[in-house]
């Protein structure tokens, strides 16, 4: 029975706040990186909850829609 805090620090879901960093992410990184892959981790002003950005291609970036 996992208990609330370890929800909370295995948490995998986006928040709504999460879903718009990573739209803004998504859009940078189509527009403005030059190498493939980009793997980083963004931390959410909102929330906090760190967003891994895996990126293998422009194509990737921009092809990306919020779900
Ligand atoms: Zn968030």
């Amino acid at each position: 029975m996992a208990k609330a805090s370890d929800r909370q620090a295995l948490r995998t879901e986006e928040y709504a706040c999460c879903t718009r960093v990573r739209a803004r992410e998504m859009e940078s990184i189509a527009r403005d990186y030059l190498s493939f892959p980009v793997i980083k981790k963004v931390v959410c002003p909102t929330c906090k909850f760190v967003l891994p950005i895996n990126v293998y291609t422009r194509e990737e970036a921009q092809a990306w829609q919020p779900s």
